[in-house]
């Protein structure tokens, strides 16, 4: 009896691994030839300066749409791009149509605007892609500081040693480095100083509203206050949860309270009947 409930697990197992492998073989082949085939977008939501209430900047969210796949998850597809090996051509396209955008931006919002990209691991050590990330700011005639590059802590905690990295040139020339879902990794804060990062992105994680977090944002703001980074908190969905955030020092903001992420087209619509 047990054995044979233990072989039906078994089957639906590898049924299930089946599948997830065939998904996996769909996604990749279908991912190679979606930027060919304008299956790429991008979707941008605003980051908000809430003693202004104005929008300081956007970050660029990678959308694939596939007549087969439908839409597909974001964080799903940059896995499979990651392990294919198409996430170079995949964030290129990104960072190329984020500043093309972003000019679009200034003109309807102001030229103070600027952009945030996510760019992967396997990417950020790509020894070609300061060069690449220099010459669109010159297609665009862009400044470096218009252009901040999100990594994820575990990616930076890799990247520390490495001076002549590409993240390390690009933060010399100006380009802002950003910390993204801070407090999710191995979360040492002892690592911080050693990081040219200007923003730090603490994850939507710590806004389930206990005690413990309010103490743990609490630190987190005083540490980043003392080594001059500017900390933004992601996930904000309740105006409670922005006005306690505002009280404990974080003034950069972002979440579905503030804005969904939306197409270019969204935005000019808002903007430009205003
Ligand atoms: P992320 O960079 O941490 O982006 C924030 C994610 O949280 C986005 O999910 C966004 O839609 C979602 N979000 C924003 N506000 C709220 C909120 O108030 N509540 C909730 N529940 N969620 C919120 P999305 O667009 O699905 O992207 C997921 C992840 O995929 C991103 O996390 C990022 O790590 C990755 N990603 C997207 N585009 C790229 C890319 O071009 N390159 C790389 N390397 N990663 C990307
Ligand atoms: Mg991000
Ligand atoms: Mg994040
Ligand atoms: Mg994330």
């Amino acid at each position: 009896e047990a054995k044979k409930s233990g072989k039906k697990r078994w089957n639906e197992y590898q049924f299930c691994m089946e599948k997830s492998l065939k998904r996996l073989s769909d996604l990749a082949q279908n991912l190679s030839l979606a930027e060919r085939n304008n299956e790429l977008s991008l979707h941008y939501q605003p980051i908000i300066d809430i003693t202004t209430d104005q929008i300081t900047s956007f970050e660029a969210l990678l959308r694939w749409y596939n007549p087969d796949l439908g839409n597909t998850n974001p964080q799903e597809v940059i896995d499979v791009a990651e392990k294919t090996g198409l996430i170079r051509d995949i964030e290129n396209w990104v960072l190329n149509r984020a500043l093309k955008d972003l000019l679009t931006f200034k003109q309807i919002i102001g030229q103070h605007i600027t952009m945030a990209v996510n760019i992967s691991g396997l990417h950020i050590s790509e020894p070609n892609l300061g060069n690449y990330v220099f010459s669109l700011l010159k297609r665009y005639n862009l400044q470096p500081a218009d252009l901040t590059i999100e990594l994820t802590e575990s990616v930076l905690l890799t990247y520390i040693d490495a001076a002549e990295s590409p993240a390390n040139q690009m933060t010399k020339q100006g380009i802002k480095l950003s910390i993204d879902d801070f407090g999710t990794g191995y979360s040492s804060l002892a690592y911080l100083h050693a990081i040219p990062a200007s923003v730090v992105k603490v994850d939507r994680a710590f806004l389930n509203q206990t005690e413990n977090n309010t103490v743990a944002l609490e630190c987190i703001q005083t540490l980043l206050s003392s080594l001059n980074m500017k900390s933004l908190i992601e996930g904000i969905e309740t105006k409670g949860q922005a006005s306690l955030l505002h009280s404990l020092g974080f003034n950069l903001q972002q979440g579905y309270f503030h804005g969904r992420p939306e197409p270019l087209d969204y935005y000019l619509s808002e903007f430009l009947t205003k």
